[in-house]
């Protein structure tokens, strides 16, 4: 279901015109737009870095290892998901991948960044793109999964995105996470990327927890995954609602 970003109120219908209010969000350089005011600047990113990603991705052992994690995760953990967010989703490399891997999910990804979804469409085939502020998330129990890759080190109130996340997903779906672990690795390149925190493993299950998920290996009903990703190092954890 969508939440109207203007009254608040739950429709659901293919469109965006709020039956209640009337408000249809703005359309920002050919994407639907629920933070435009956020497009073009945040404190979290350098969106200068995008076309930089965007040419080195495919060739990279690390991009490429971490999209057969998430698309391992999907498989083992999500096998009847019909619809994924990726919240964050940058230059759609990760989208790419799962669009080629996972040809009967309808996808969808949000960006805060205009320019990252700019590069996006050229990558991907059918995914619906719209630029969002993590923080705001206009769903309410819509998705079977939500995936945010190294996105959550870059929002300072993390805790609010995960909250978001929890509302926007439907029962019996789940979120994969990937972050940077271990305070103690902190070294200039998480500067560089604008990173607010790297994670120990007990802060992000505590975020996660008071967020609403409660963590139960080995469930594999009702199943959420998160996965701790440091460059050599992986956690998956498996935490249901
Ligand atoms: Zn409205």
């Amino acid at each position: 279901m969508k939440i109207c970003p203007q009254c608040h109120h739950h429709f659901n219908q293919p469109n965006w015109h709020c039956p209640a209010c009337g408000y249809t969000p703005p359309s920002l350089e050919g994407h639907l737009s629920f933070a435009p005011q956020l497009a073009a600047a945040s404190k979290g990113f350098d969106a200068l870095a995008f076309p930089i990603l965007a040419k080195l991705e495919a060739k990279n052992f690390w991009f490429r290892s971490r999209n057969h994690l998430i698309i391992y995760a999907i498989k083992r953990y999500f096998p009847r998901a019909k619809n994924f967010l990726e919240i964050g989703c940058g230059t759609g490399f990760v989208l790419q991948g799962i669009e080629k891997n996972f040809p009967h999910l309808s996808c969808s990804g949000s960006e805060i960044f205009s320019s990252g979804l700019e590069l996006a469409s050229q990558r991907l085939s059918k995914t619906t793109l719209f630029q969002m502020d993590a923080r705001q998330i206009p769903f309410i129990e819509e998705f079977d999964i939500i995936g945010a890759f190294d996105v959550l080190e870059h929002i300072e109130q993390d805790w609010d995105v995960l909250r978001q996340v929890y509302q926007a997903l439907q029962m019996g779906g789940g979120i994969i996470l990937t972050v940077p672990q271990h305070p103690w690795l902190w070294s200039p390149v998480d500067d560089y990327a604008h990173h607010f925190r790297r994670y120990r493993a007990k802060e992000l299950q505590t975020k996660v927890d008071n967020a609403g998920f409660r963590i139960m290996r080995g469930c594999l009903k009702r199943v959420r995954v998160v996965a701790n990703y440091a460059s050599r190092l992986t956690m998956i954890r498996i935490i249901a609602m």
